[in-house]
């Protein structure tokens, strides 16, 4: 495989930015090689400077449900961009979305929209501070919400009851404020809502867990979150940005019926534009600004091409009804080829599926906590991941990060991929 391309851009990049990259993810440290420098992608294949040509399992980590370069998408938000690309005003499109998102998912009343996930969790919990007069929250050990200064926190070594920055730049100050808990763990969610009476504004999770790998829900666990968030008058945030509009078009609340206060999506609602959406009770949302005190803005928020991108993906996926159970009878198919490689090789692995978002822990324990998690062999997943790259196919460079299938990947997709995890 040669990369001599890829390799040239990287040196260059090295010196302009941290890591050469945007995102540290895409550096490709976890899997001990140099990142590959992308010319175009298409439909469920992406391309890099070299001219070797991947299927697609990344699918720019969750916007991707379409594919890439979607046509459908790009003459609209071509035909947006001769209208202007941002006024700083209001349009009637924005309306539009705000309209198909509270259809979808019926919780979202009110909507606000920003520029990246991280501003939409950031931004609810402001808006859940606000609304309930409180400090503290509770996020969960695993689970990724961006990178805002309260939400890069992890507990510390006297466990459950202090909690310390993840991140260098973050002050110890901020990190008391997010108290962490385990996730699946009931009791550790109800040991921090008894010592801090009355104290935690909200409860931020991701409902299927998907920054550790791919992490279900245990039966019962969510309704359990919305049980204790209601009795305690804290507010439930279903961080929903990957799984909005992915694992049905209501999102996880609609897969296991639970019904949060506030919702963030991201990803997939910008149809591979920067966009992210907070929302949720109307009572809530109504203490934004400029109806409320909670202050919170955006330049190019509600960007038109933007929302046109977004409004285009969601009436793509609503008007193929078939979408979902075909990306998910493909994810199975996968997560068997999966199963049936472990076997054959004779090593450990488990792995976890739902709708079209699928992982494969190597590692022999069920995965249903963090811990599960990172009890991974890391090392065998790099070993893995670039046999795929060789092979032609891209999965994500980290064990915990999901395998997105997409609208666009076909069985004979699917099935070259098999091939090569078989061969
Ligand atoms: C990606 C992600 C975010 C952050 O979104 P950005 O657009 O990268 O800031 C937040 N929450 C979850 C669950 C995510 O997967």
């Amino acid at each position: 495989m040669n990369t001599s391309k890829s390799e040239e851009l990287y040196k260059i990049a090295l010196d302009l930015m941290p890591g050469g990259v945007n995102s540290p993810v895409r550096a490709f440290g976890s899997v001990g090689r140099k990142p590959l420098f992308i010319d175009h992608a298409k439909g469920s294949y992406i391309y890099d400077v070299d001219g070797n040509e991947y299927i697609d399992y990344v699918c720019s980590w969750g916007p991707g449900i379409l594919g890439h370069a979607h046509p459908e998408v790009l003459e609209a938000v071509i035909k947006a961009c001769f209208d202007g690309l941002t006024f700083g005003a209001p349009t009637g499109k924005e309306s539009t979305l705000a309209a198909m998102i509270r259809d979808c998912v019926p919780s979202m009343e009110m909507v606000r929209m920003v520029n990246s996930g991280t501003e939409a969790t950031m931004s609810a919990i402001r808006a859940a501070r606000g609304y309930t007069g409180r400090d503290k929250i509770i996020k969960f050990k695993g689970c990724y919400h961006g990178h805002s200064d309260g939400l890069l926190v992890q507990a510390g070594s006297a466990a459950l009851t202090q909690s310390v920055p993840d991140s260098s730049g973050v002050p110890a100050s901020f990190a008391k404020q997010t108290l962490v808990a385990l996730y699946n763990d009931k009791d550790s969610v109800r040991e921090l809502f008894e010592n801090n009476k009355d104290q935690i504004a909200a409860l931020i999770v991701e409902p299927v867990a998907a920054n550790m790998g791919v992490v279900l829900p245990e039966e019962g666990f969510l309704r359990f979150l919305r049980d204790i968030t209601a009795e305690n008058g804290t507010v439930l945030i279903f961080d929903e940005v990957i799984t909005g509009f992915r694992l049905g078009i209501g999102g996880a609340q609609q897969w296991y019926g639970i019904k949060p206060d506030m919702t963030t999506l991201g990803k997939i609602v910008g149809g591979g534009m920067p966009m992210a959406v907070y929302g949720g009770k109307r009572e809530i949302m109504q203490n934004v600004a400029p109806t409320g005190k909670v202050y919170q803005a955006g330049t190019l928020a509600g960007n038109p091409v933007a929302v046109t991108a977004g409004i285009r993906t969601l009436e793509l996926l609503q008007e193929d009804p078939g979408i979902y159970d075909r990306m998910e009878k493909n994810t199975r198919k996968l997560a068997d080829a999966y199963k049936k490689r472990a076997e054959r090789l004779g090593v450990s692995m488990h792995v976890n599926q739902i709708g079209s978002l699928m992982c494969a822990f190597f590692t022999d324990r069920k995965v249903t906590d963090y811990a599960g998690a990172t009890s991974s062999d890391t090392d065998a997943y790099a070993k893995y991941f670039n046999e795929m790259l060789e092979s032609g196919i891209y999965v994500a460079p980290s064990q915990f990060e999901a395998m997105f299938i997409s609208g666009a990947h076909s069985e004979e997709d699917i099935n070259r991929t098999i091939e090569v995890l078989l061969k």
